[in-house]
């Protein structure tokens, strides 16, 4: 299914889809359920795409490449471009939207190609492995250090976090990656999963949420 960023309203948004910027390891207890150091600075990598599939659309899962992984993050949509050194105040008003991303890994290969010092893209930057959903404007989300975010998996309860949490904060990360990475309008920046991750089963029925304010369903394509 093609892609578009939209409102919850169902509104589409009039940005292109441009590259995912993901930080990794930004809630301390989700680096040591996974036996990572907690980094100094934010560990970023980033996923095309061609990798973003819209939440609502059957997830299919990669066959033969071991277990996937869900990873439940608060997604900011970039309405304006950011580069270089930029401040405070220009990095709050480049957030169009906020919004939540599956960032799905392939964790066996991952493993792997971090034993052997190698890039994460092809456990992290697959075709669909970026599904994402629709976006709250930026006037009706919650304060940015304020967002609460859940995954249920078959009804239960699987990961329960807040942006208060984040080692690095929202607008300190972004002013750290226009340092490194150009974002621009229609980017995405994904700003790390809290602890719960696990492995997704085919036929699971996922409901992700900023509860009170987003709610959305993925199923998991039955094989
Ligand atoms: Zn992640």
């Amino acid at each position: 299914m093609t892609y578009q960023h939209q409102y919850s309203n169902g509104t589409p948004i009039d940005l292109p889809l441009g590259k995912v910027v993901c930080i990794g390891r930004n809630y301390a207890e989700h680096a040591r359920e996974l036996n990572n150091p907690v980094p100094t600075e934010p560990l970023l990598f980033i996923k095309p795409a061609t990798a973003v599939t819209p939440l609502t659309a059957p997830v299919h899962l990669p066959k033969g490449r071991g277990a996937v992984h869900y990873e439940t993050e608060i997604a900011l949509l970039i309405g304006a471009p950011l580069s270089g050194v930029v401040s405070l105040a220009e990095a709050s008003a480049a957030i169009a939207g906020v919004g939540l991303a599956l960032d799905l890994t392939l964790r066996e290969l991952q493993d792997q190609l971090k034993a052997n010092g190698h890039p994460w893209e092809r456990a992290k930057a697959f075709d669909g492995a970026c599904p994402l959903s629709t976006f709250l404007p930026i006037e009706s989300a919650p304060a940015l250090d304020n967002i609460a975010l859940q995954l249920h998996i078959n009804g239960e309860l699987r990961q329960d976090g807040k942006s208060a949490d984040m080692i690095t904060p929202i607008i300190s990360l972004l002013q750290h990656i226009a340092g490194i990475f150009t974002l621009l309008p229609g980017d995405v920046v994904l700003t790390g999963t809290p602890a719960g991750v696990g492995v997704l089963q085919a036929g699971d029925r996922l409901q992700l949420s900023i509860p009170g304010l987003l709610q959305q369903s993925a199923h998991i394509r039955p094989d």
